[in-house]
């Protein structure tokens, strides 16, 4: 899987991808991330991409043209490989197959886990990275496919949100992880907060693993896990829940949590 991520500050994108996980995906193959330059891409002299606000205001706002042109020259390396003529207008974007180009702005979709494994499905992606009080709306408008917000807060430019997609959907492609299964049980994987890990040792400052998990029986650990998913997820993010997939057990079992805190009785699994 490709990314492509356009950004006025290519360094922020370096080191995250040159270590653990994402670095061996590159080398493996399956990832590559190509950044780009906006600043390359301005015609002026002094390489001019961002300017004052229309109608006042503090802040300064990336202009359109360097933006359009650094995803039109990627789209149009794209076409000249599978020898289509080049673009002509910004409009001409809509009206050819292009891969998701994607602005990161706190005004986007929310990102999910769903979201992440949707956009896993794709050959090829775009992310724009805004910066400074964001970018011309006609980027908005006229250029992205997709806006994606990573959460409720303001960060200073694109790049990390641009690194949490990358990272999220990376974990998702196939031959990544070592344990091709190790994604299904995660965190929001079947909308439930994954159960509790320990490693060794079995005994920490007095601090014993759960016995279950050194018995050996496969059903009895599974079965454990699965409550101890339900119960967190039950205390933390009650909210999930309805978007689970629950069996009849499972729904028993939150039965049984919901009558032991009627009954105050603490369902803390750190008690
Ligand atoms: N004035 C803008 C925020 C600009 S923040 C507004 O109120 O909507 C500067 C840049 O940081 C944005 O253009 C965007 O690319 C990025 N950014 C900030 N917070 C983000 C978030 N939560 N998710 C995705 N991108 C974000």
């Amino acid at each position: 899987m490709r990314f492509d991520v356009f950004t006025l500050f290519p360094s922020l994108l370096t080191s995250p991808l040159q270590s653990s996980i994402l670095k061996r995906a590159i080398e493996a193959g399956r990832l590559s991330v190509v950044v780009h330059d906006i600043r390359d891409y301005a015609s002026d002299k002094h390489h001019v991409t961002d300017d004052l606000p229309y109608g006042g205001g503090g802040g300064m706002v990336m202009k359109p043209e360097p933006v359009f042109a650094a995803v039109e020259d990627i789209l149009n390396e794209e076409r000249e490989a599978k020898s289509e003529g080049p673009l002509h207008t910004p409009r001409s974007i809509f009206h050819i197959p292009r891969p998701p180009i994607i602005l990161l702005t706190p005004q986007g979709r929310l990102f999910t886990q769903a979201v992440a494994r949707e956009l896993a499905a794709h050959e090829r992606i775009m992310l724009i990275c805004g910066r400074y009080e964001g970018v011309d709306e006609r980027v908005r408008q006229f250029l992205a496919t997709d806006e994606i917000s990573i959460g409720d807060y303001v960060l200073t430019g694109g790049e990390l949100p641009a690194l949490v997609v990358i990272d999220a959907v990376t974990r998702l492609l196939p031959g990544v992880l070592g344990d091709p299964g190790a994604t299904l049980d995660d965190s929001h994987a079947d909308a439930l907060l994954e159960y509790p890990h320990y490693t060794r040792p079995a005994n920490f400052r007095g601090q014993t693993v759960p016995d279950v998990l050194l018995s050996g029986d496969h059903a009895q650990v599974d079965r454990w896990r699965r409550e101890q998913s339900l119960r967190r997820t039950w205390e933390r993010r009650p909210d999930l829940l309805p978007k689970a997939r629950l069996s009849q057990a499972d729904l028993e079992f939150l039965a049984r949590l919901a009558q032991e805190s009627a009954g105050g009785v603490s369902s803390s699994p750190f008690d």
